[in-house]
């Protein structure tokens, strides 16, 4: 057999997550993010899914806007960080995408730009994050200017990001949708503040705009259990199968730096995929996998193409059993955490190595 690894896309789980993002931000037009190669997921082939259903498709940079067109994706995306230089512009005006202005050079470069059109803007204010966007003192200024100047068109949308939202217990997105509320107030706009934490958890952060990524992808955001979440379904499913068996006595150790040891004779399977496929080597000893639709765990290092696991427990493994490694009947939040990551990393960190295959259309 050809090696065995797969992310197994689940498209019917993407169009029902926008559904669930839908339900959840009745009044609100969805910007589905579909930045980092779709979070890892392949970003044509999830634009291809997203973009009939969304109200526009969302980006970090140029790059990957011209990719997608180039896919021909004609819905219209926004630059989450604008333009890295003014010569971006132009491609931007032509190739209808929409840009972030969140500092002073960016909007000085749009205007001074002679642009075959003009261009539709998110203002981005930073109300707390304090990673993007213009200080809320500057907001009414940034406003004015983008009025005035004929590079920018007229609808435009105001946006803020949030820092805690994925926790429900820090009093920071409520600070936040304070100081949004107060600074918007005169400044009459479209508005946007939630992301996939937001939507989920934050009915008052949906306004016009939701701009959701990671939930579209079936997993959830937030740090404890919610409601809105359980709806979810994830699109992504990573597999492999166990190419190797063996008995291994009391006291001997398996893997790279001998980290884990039998405590009794155990009965170890070797799977081919590592780190070089998208698995986390930081993934601990005890770290839970699926054989044949059973837990079993880890068993020493993850190595670049390879992992161990004690199957000591399991009946009946065979070489050539499927195993699952996070996705359906696995939550990608159980993995990351015992990797000390987010789920995020994991997806987005999926090599080109592991095939993206699309099991249900
Ligand atoms: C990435 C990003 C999002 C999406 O965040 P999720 O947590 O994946 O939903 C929304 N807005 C901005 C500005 C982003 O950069």
């Amino acid at each position: 057999m050809a090696r065995p690894n797969q992310a197994r896309l689940d498209l019917g789980a993407l169009r029902h997550n926008l559904s669930v993002a839908r339900k959840l931000a009745p009044n609100s037009k969805v910007l589905a993010v579909v930045k980092a190669n779709g979070y890892g997921h392949g970003a044509v082939i999830i634009a291809r899914q997203l973009e009939a259903l969304a109200d526009a498709l969302a980006v970090a940079s140029i790059e990957e806007a011209v990719e997608l067109r180039d896919a021909g994706i004609s819905a219209p995306i926004l630059l989450l960080e604008g333009v890295f230089e003014a010569e971006e512009l132009g491609t931007a005006a032509q190739l209808g995408f929409w840009i972030t202005i969140d500092n002073e050079w960016q909007l000085r470069w749009l205007e001074e730009a002679v642009l075959p059109e003009p261009v539709h803007c998110w203002l981005k204010v930073d109300t707390g994050m304090h990673r993007l966007g213009i200080a809320p003192g500057r907001a009414q200024e940034f406003y004015q200017r983008l009025k005035a100047t004929d590079n920018a068109l007229d609808d435009l949308v105001i946006y803020t990001h949030f820092a805690s939202a994925d926790d429900l217990q820090s009093s920071q997105t409520k600070e936040q949708l304070e100081l949004f509320d107060a600074l918007c107030k005169p400044l009459p706009a479209q508005l946007s503040a939630a992301n996939s934490s937001g939507l989920l958890a934050w009915p008052d952060a949906c306004y016009d705009w939701v701009r959701p990524g990671y939930m579209l992808y079936g997993n959830s955001p937030l740090i404890e259990a919610h409601p809105n979440a359980t709806a979810l379904q994830p699109v992504m499913t990573l597999t492999s199968a166990v190419i190797s068996l063996r008995d291994v006595p009391a006291g001997e150790a398996v893997g790279y730096g001998a980290s884990w040891i039998a405590r009794r004779p155990s009965r170890i399977a070797t799977v081919t995929i590592g780190y070089g496929d998208g698995y986390p080597r930081l993934a601990a000893n005890d770290t839970p996998v699926l054989i044949n639709g059973q837990r079993a765990s880890l068993a020493g290092r993850v190595s670049m193409d390879m992992i161990t696991v004690d199957v000591t427990d399991l009946p009946d493994v065979h070489v050539g059993d499927e195993v699952v490694l996070w996705g359906r009947g696995l939550p990608m939040a159980e993995i990351a955490r015992h990797a000390g990551t987010i789920g995020y990393e994991l997806t987005t960190r999926m090599p080109a190595r592991t095939p993206r295959v699309v099991i249900i259309a």
